[in-house]
């Protein structure tokens, strides 16, 4: 059973990702597609959904703190008042355009995982460690367990190249397989593939061996093509 997760990062306001939600919601209620299914709407949009079992709601973020003086951030209390569970850690752009570094990141993991907190957790490299060559990108790689449990239960992991991310260029088919082989290899965990899966390729992706399913941000906007993913993601099963 593959697994599709929609990443909002900065768009959608509230109304929207509601009527986002509640549309795709019966959507899967009516087409009893069971795959499971991930929306990480941004922060201000966060509610108490009522949805169908397969569909959760995730945080984009979260600062490991229940409450305090972190000016911007949200903890535990402003997540769990919508009885959130769910976050997505490590993603790309929050390592390189935020300023997350390795030490930060972990220590989100860590206090996520005590709360047993379904993580996705996110790893890439950016081109020119990619065009360094396969050793230097799977170091690169590796480099970002520093710090995480990777036995974790609750773990999901996704691949995502930076220089594919919000870029309409995907890796080829060719490069994920290698990639996705070696971690599988490594570490047995759900392992996504992200960056600019769309519609056109979708299915092509969900095909590679070792790829358990897909984090898709700017395809997913739009839910009438979201939930065309969702009908072919249900159907590769
Ligand atoms: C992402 O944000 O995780 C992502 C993969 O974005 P895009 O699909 O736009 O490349």
């Amino acid at each position: 059973m593959k697994i599709i997760a929609s990443n909002f990062k900065t768009n959608h306001t509230r109304k929207t990702t509601n009527s986002f939600i509640t549309n795709l919601n019966d959507f899967l209620q009516s087409t009893n597609i069971n795959n499971e299914v991930y929306i990480f709407p941004p922060a201000t949009a966060l509610d108490s959904f009522d949805t169908v079992s397969n569909l959760s709601i995730g945080v984009q973020n979260g600062y490991f703190t229940k409450n305090g003086s972190f000016t911007g951030e949200i903890g535990t209390d402003q997540i769990e008042e919508f009885g959130i569970k769910t976050i997505l850690i490590g993603h790309s752009e929050r390592r390189h355009i935020l300023g997350e570094d390795q030490k930060t990141i972990a220590l989100k993991y860590n206090y996520y995982k005590a709360l047993g907190y379904k993580i996705i957790y996110c790893i890439g490299e950016p081109l020119e460690v990619k065009q360094s060559g396969l050793t230097e990108t799977l170091g690169y790689i590796w480099e970002q367990f520093d710090g995480i449990d990777l036995n974790y239960e609750n773990l999901i992991l996704a691949y995502e190249p930076v220089w594919a991310i919000g870029t309409g260029i995907s890796a080829t088919i060719e490069d994920i397989a290698t990639i996705h082989k070696k971690i599988k290899k490594k570490i047995s965990k759900p392992l996504l593939y992200g960056g600019s899966v769309k519609l056109a390729n979708i299915q092509e992706i969900l095909n590679i061996p070792n790829v358990d399913g897909t984090l898709i941000g700017t395809a997913s906007w739009q839910i009438d093509d979201f939930k065309e993913m969702c009908k072919i993601t249900n159907n590769i099963n």
